[in-house]
């Protein structure tokens, strides 16, 4: 896989089986989140959990995004809610064209929320909808949208995550999804940033679920200017931050448990192979980088 690629699926869409079911009932994830924290810590620490996952995308809505109002059009440059989009992300295309293609092959609604509670943005692969907050500042939209379309690329290229694996090993696949994303975000706010535009770097570096991640990246990029060992730094650091991993962690294994429900699955107790990470682990640039996320 080349994540440079910028071909669509066949159909034109994600090509990822949906990672999202249906939600079930909110009482019955709220039953199911309790029990899962219940198993490690307090309820208080279960709600800032919940909070600081849904401060960041996962694959699919954060279970506490809710937007008001929401108006979505089909990616064509012409169009008067995608024109912005497509404005605030010229100077990533100029830099890394793949990201207009994913964007415009790809994705088959964008959507304006005028506010969303409990996320910036996110990806519905089931139904190829981008959904972002309509008025986030340049910087952050820029990274954010960055981060997402990363997420649709990994799709689009069969990134996906594997059926059968064991709970933990579904979580760790999304950490790797996750930290992915935020490798991409980076590696082009670092870009734009070289070339006088700081915008996107000043916003992940003052994100407080960001920020650590962005230390590590600049560190890196300080000591050995190569993109790619800073690249794997940060894929590293992704995964040393213990409340971010508990945080994903929930969420990971609440939509975990909606597909064993809806599709009355029985227990699978698979283990990532390396070939997963072999697939994800591409820069932008498409050069591969280092990715051995901990066990
Ligand atoms: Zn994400």
């Amino acid at each position: 896989m080349a994540p440079a690629s910028t071909s669509a699926s066949p159909a034109g869409s994600i090509a990822c089986r949906a990672a999202h079911p249906p939600r079930r009932p909110a009482v019955n994830r709220l039953l199911a989140a309790q029990a899962l924290m219940l198993a490690s810590r307090s309820m208080k620490t279960t709600l800032t959990i919940r909070a600081l996952a849904a401060a960041l995308c996962l694959a699919g809505p954060p279970t506490t995004a809710t937007a008001a109002t929401v108006t979505c059009a089909p990616p064509a440059p012409d169009n008067a809610v995608v024109a912005p989009v497509l404005e605030i992300l010229s100077p990533v295309f100029a830099l890394f064209p793949q990201f207009r293609d994913i964007l415009l092959n790809d994705v088959q609604q964008v959507c304006l929320a005028d506010r969303l509670v409990g996320a910036k943005a996110y990806v519905e692969t089931r139904d190829s909808r981008l959904v972002i907050v309509g008025d986030l500042p340049r910087g952050l939209a820029q990274a954010v949208l960055v981060h997402e379309l990363r997420h649709v690329q990994q799709a689009a290229t069969g990134v996906c995550l594997p059926q059968g694996l064991s709970m933990q090993e579904n979580a760790r696949a999304v950490f790797a999804l996750e930290a992915d994303a935020t490798v991409a975000s980076l590696v082009v706010a670092w870009t734009l940033r070289t070339q006088g535009d700081p915008d996107a770097w000043n916003a992940l570096k003052t994100w407080p679920m960001q920020s650590d991640i962005a230390d590590v990246f600049e560190r890196a990029m300080q000591d050995t200017g190569d993109p790619a060992i800073a690249a794997a730094r940060a894929f590293d650091q992704w995964h040393a931050n213990h409340e971010r991993r508990r945080a994903y962690y929930v969420n990971a294994c609440l939509d975990y448990l909606d597909v064993q429900e809806t599709t009355h699955s029985l227990p699978s107790y698979g283990t990532l192979n390396d070939g997963f990470f072999r697939a994800l682990c591409f820069m932008p640039d498409g050069r591969a980088y280092r990715c051995v996320p901990p066990d």
